[in-house]
């Protein structure tokens, strides 16, 4: 069985763009880490920012649970991912900590500034993760580098608008009421991605983004990825081998 640990910037982003695949690997009995770079202590127009961090870890611990996943919070400030030294030294200890076979986090293009700053972050400590004289803490070095992939963007887009195509697909339609019911989970966030992003519904919004996917590869519901190979990282393609059925490949447009 095998390890692995999705890494996105705030609670909820892992539930819109992985959840459903997520929940299908751990059914097989993989082990599912989820972890966010903040607590999303900024996504609240009603709580200050202890509050909000309390209510939105909690809330994420809670939709984790749903498949059997821990939840874990780096504590970076919301709206202050940065990549600097202490914070890969930090994520670089998670990923020591968890000893992942699979990492999966954030598109390196996306709406976001904490989205681009954690998907770099992650994917240098999957570098630095095996360096014995890169010291983090406690945790040992892993083995080796560890099977990187990332996320779509949100909306699929990057920051100028261009759209970015998924590499590979994951099949959700079995597993499609366990990803909406972790994204229920986040309730205190209902209000706020109506105010901040005017999406008065964002179970239809989550709905409609697998609509779309899932329209890319021909099946009813589905989540997009990439794999990032370039040297020394591996190439295998771990996680798609360990889909099974649930594996789609994009449609060619003719
Ligand atoms: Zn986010």
């Amino acid at each position: 069985m095998a390890t692995l640990l999705a890494i996105h910037a705030h609670p909820d982003d892992i539930e819109f763009l992985a959840a459903g695949m997520l929940a299908g690997l751990a059914a097989r009995g993989h082990r599912i880490v989820i972890a966010t770079a903040t607590a999303g202590e900024c996504g609240s127009a009603e709580s200050g920012l202890e509050e909000t961090a309390r209510i939105r870890q909690a809330e994420a611990a809670e939709a984790a649970a749903l498949i059997g996943a821990d939840y874990r919070c780096v504590g970076f400030p919301d709206l202050g991912v940065f990549n600097d030294d202490p914070s890969r030294r930090r994520v670089t200890e998670l990923l020591r900590q968890v000893r992942p076979d699979v990492v999966l986090t954030a598109s390196p293009a996306d709406y976001h500034p904490d989205h681009e700053t954690i998907s770099l972050l992650v994917r240098d400590a999957c570098f630095a993760a095996p360096v014995p004289n890169y010291h983090t803490g406690e945790a040992a070095p892993l083995e080796t580098i560890p099977h990187l992939y990332f996320c779509d963007p949100i909306g699929g887009r990057d920051r100028t608008g261009a759209r970015l195509e998924p590499e590979f697909g994951a099949d959700v339609s079995a597993t499609y009421a366990t990803k909406a019911a972790m994204l229920a989970r986040h309730r205190s966030q209902v209000a706020w991605v109506s105010k901040q992003h005017d999406t008065p519904d964002n179970q239809a919004w989550l709905r409609s983004w697998a609509e779309r996917q899932g329209r890319a590869f021909g099946v009813p519901l589905a989540e997009g990825f990439r794999q990032y190979r370039h040297q020394p990282y591996p190439t295998t393609p771990l996680l798609q081998d360990l889909l099974g059925a649930a594996l789609l490949t994009p449609i060619v447009q003719a």
